[in-house]
C-alpha cells in the first residue's frame, strides 16, 4: 500500500467506526485535494519535520506526507484513530510517527528534528490554549519555524487584528510582537464533516529572529493582560494596580493615559514595558 492508493476517508471512517464526537471537538476533513491545499500553505515541507495535532482519520496527515514532510509526528487524544493512522504509518514508509494522548500534556520535540513546522486543525476546546502556549515559550526563538494553524474564523481575526479594531486584543500582540500572521485561505463550514456552525480560517505564523520591538516577555504579558482585561477602560484606570505612578510612565512612554488598550500599537505597549 502507497500513500496514492490508500481508501478515500469516508471509507476508513465508516470501517473503523469514527462517528465525531462533538466532546474532542472532531470536524473532519475528508477531501484531499483541499488537506494537500492546506499543507502547501505551510511552504515547502521536505526538509521539515512536521508536527501535527488532532489528526483524526488522518485527511491533513496525508496530505503532509504527500506534499513531501521529512516526518509527521501526530499527537491524537482518540485512541479509536489509531488503527486507521497505523494504516498511513504503514502506506508512508513510516514518515509518520503518532502518539497516542493529550497533545496539552505531550513533549513531542524528543521525537522530533530542527526545522520544525507545525500543521494542524486543531480542535476547538484547546486550540487557543496550544496557540498561546507556542507563542510564549521562555526562549526564544521557539522550536517551530512556522505555524499553519486552521480555527474559527472570528479566533483567526483575533490573531491578525491590528489596532483599532475590536478584534484586536492580547491574542493579536502576542502573535505579532516576535512573529508575522496573516489569514491565508477560509474555509466554509460545508467543507468538514459534520459542518461546525461557523466558518473556519488559516493562519499562516513565521516567526521572527528577534522581537520586532526590545520588551521583556513577561511584563509586557503583564501590561497586555491588564489593559485588555478591562478594555473599555482608560489606561490610566487598567492599568493603576500596575505601578503608582503609572499616568507619569505612561506619558514617558508617548501614550495619553486617557487611551484605550485597543488603541495602542505593539511598539508602544513595549514602550511601556520597558518603561515600567
Ligand atoms: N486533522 C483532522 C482533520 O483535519 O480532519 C481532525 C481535526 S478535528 C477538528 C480535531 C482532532 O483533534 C480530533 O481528531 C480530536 O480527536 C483531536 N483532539 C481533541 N483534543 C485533543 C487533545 N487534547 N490532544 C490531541 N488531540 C486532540
Amino acid at each position: 500500500m502507497t500513500l496514492n492508493n490508500l481508501p478515500p476517508l469516508r471509507e476508513v471512517i465508516a470501517e473503523h467506526g469514527l462517528n465525531a464526537r462533538k466532546s474532542l471537538g472532531q470536524n473532519f476533513l475528508l477531501d484531499l485535494n483541499l488537506t494537500s491545499k492546506i499543507a502547501r500553505m505551510a511552504g515547502d515541507l521536505s526538509g521539515h519535520d512536521v508536527l501535527e495535532i488532532g489528526p483524526g482519520p488522518g485527511g491533513l496527515t496525508r496530505g503532509l506526507l504527500m506534499e513531501g514532510a521529512r516526518k509527521v509526528v501526530a499527537i491524537e487524544r482518540d485512541e479509536r484513530c489509531l488503527p486507521a493512522l497505523a494504516e498511513i504509518t504503514d502506506a508512508s514508509d513510516h514518515r509518520l510517527q503518532v502518539i497516542s494522548g493529550d497533545a496539552l500534556e505531550i513533549n513531542p520535540l524528543d521525537h522530533m528534528q530542527a526545522p520544525i513546522k507545525v500543521v494542524a486543525n486543531l480542535p476547538y476546546n484547546v486550540g487557543t490554549e496550544l496557540l498561546i502556549r507556542w507563542l510564549t515559550p521562555d526562549n526564544w526563538p521557539p522550536f517551530w519555524d512556522s505555524l499553519t494553524l486552521m480555527f474559527q474564523k472570528e479566533v483567526a481575526q483575533r490573531i491578525v487584528a491590528k489596532p483599532g479594531s475590536k478584534a484586536y486584543g492580547r491574542l493579536s500582540i502576542l502573535a505579532q510582537w516576535r512573529s508575522d500572521a496573516k489569514i491565508v485561505m477560509e474555509i466554509p463550514p460545508q467543507a468538514f464533516t459534520p459542518p461546525p456552525k461557523v466558518t473556519s480560517a488559516v493562519v499562516h505564523i513565521t516567526r521572527l529572529d528577534q522581537p520586532k520591538f526590545a520588551a521583556d516577555r513577561k511584563t509586557l504579558e503583564r501590561v497586555v493582560g491588564m489593559a485588555f482585561g478591562q478594555r473599555r477602560k482608560m489606561l490610566r484606570a487598567s492599568l493603576k494596580s500596575i505601578h503608582p505612578n503609572i499616568e507619569d510612565i505612561l506619558l514617558a512612554s508617548g501614550v495619553k493615559p486617557t487611551e484605550r488598550a485597543e488603541q495602542l500599537t505593539i511598539e508602544q505597549f513595549c514602550t511601556i514595558a520597558r518603561n515600567l
